[in-house]
């Protein structure tokens, strides 16, 4: 597995070395509107930056919204973009394995905003297991803390912006704590055989914990190993233990194995659940507030529906 991830790296130095050398200026480092940029690498947590950051920064996602974000290889131009970032916000805990040396190349600050989090470790016998959970967004509560390193960030990077940064941020965390109410009281009245999670990602552990579900997925991590026959029959034998109503699959990934879970089970797919990529802003979840409220009320409705035992 490592040696095309090293392969493709090699490629992409190149690349990156020949776009620094073309486009070497350092006036290259401020947009056109001569505020500063930051670089995400997933669409959650630019807008998380973009609710901090207000109107006195630019800021922007390498990962569009939809993408796969785990196995995404980057292109040339995310490379020069990188290189002419001011700040590289990143999610840490393994996730942006695919851009580390090159976050590290482009000079650029960077700033992991899972410091100072619990990560929960991925269960099971695979080859993530006991690795952190990267999914630490889920959680509202681990989403104030994101927002604090942000704050942090944005704040060396502008300093005459810290009063502005301080009082978004401070507003956001509220909105933040009133979602976080929201959705617990969306499953709050969930009965026992209902309150399991079934995903295709093991992508919803920080969910599971805060809403007080069981978790169980296909497969902890996406990559090569998506929905394979002992997958498949491990979840179908819980489904069917606990007679769980409704199961899902994430926006990013192909539904298809979990359709057949539910089919052998005798459950329901239940819909598509919101994790790693925001909708584009004409879709279901253009904002990671939306994002928690659309998954809390699939899920509400997925385990409700039809499971009156
Ligand atoms: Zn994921």
């Amino acid at each position: 597995m490592a040696k095309p991830f090293l392969g493709l790296a090699a490629t992409l130095t190149v690349l990156l070395s020949v776009s620094l050398g073309a486009c070497g200026d350092s006036s290259e480092s401020t947009a056109d509107n001569g505020k500063k940029t930051v670089l995400t690498t997933f669409t959650v947590i630019a807008d998380m930056a973009s609710e901090v950051a207000g109107d006195r920064v630019n800021v922007a996602s390498i990962t569009k919204p939809g993408s796969e974000i785990h196995g995404y290889e980057p292109t040339p131009s995310d490379l020069k973009r990188a290189a002419d970032a001011d700040l590289i916000l990143e999610n840490g805990l393994g996730l942006e394995r695919w851009f580390e040396q090159f976050i590290d190349r482009s000079g650029a600050p960077k700033a992991t905003l899972t410091d100072g989090i619990d990560a929960i470790p991925i269960a099971g016998d695979s080859e993530y297991a006991g690795k952190p959970n990267p999914h630490a967004w889920m959680s509202t509560k681990n989403a104030e803390i994101y927002v604090e390193n942000i704050y942090k960030a944005l704040a060396k990077l502008d300093p005459a912006g810290e009063p502005e940064f301080r009082a978004n941020a401070d507003a956001y965390k509220k909105e933040l704590r009133a979602v976080g109410e929201e959705v617990l009281a969306d499953v709050k009245d969930l009965p026992e055989n209902q309150r399991a999670l079934v995903t295709c990602e093991g992508a919803f552990s920080y969910v599971a914990r805060d809403l007080g579900l069981t978790e169980k997925y296909l497969w902890p991590v996406n990559a090569e190993q998506e929905g394979t026959p002992q997958q498949i029959a491990a979840t179908v034998q819980f489904v069917r233990d606990r007679k769980v109503p409704g199961v899902f699959c994430e926006s990013t990934v192909s539904p298809e194995a979990m359709k057949q879970v539910a089919k052998e089970a005798g459950s329901t797919f239940a819909g598509t659940l919101y994790v790693d990529s925001l909708s584009k802003a004409d879709g279901p979840v253009p904002t990671y507030l939306e994002l928690l409220r659309r998954d809390a009320q699939t899920i509400a409705a997925g385990l409700g529906a039809g499971g009156q035992s």
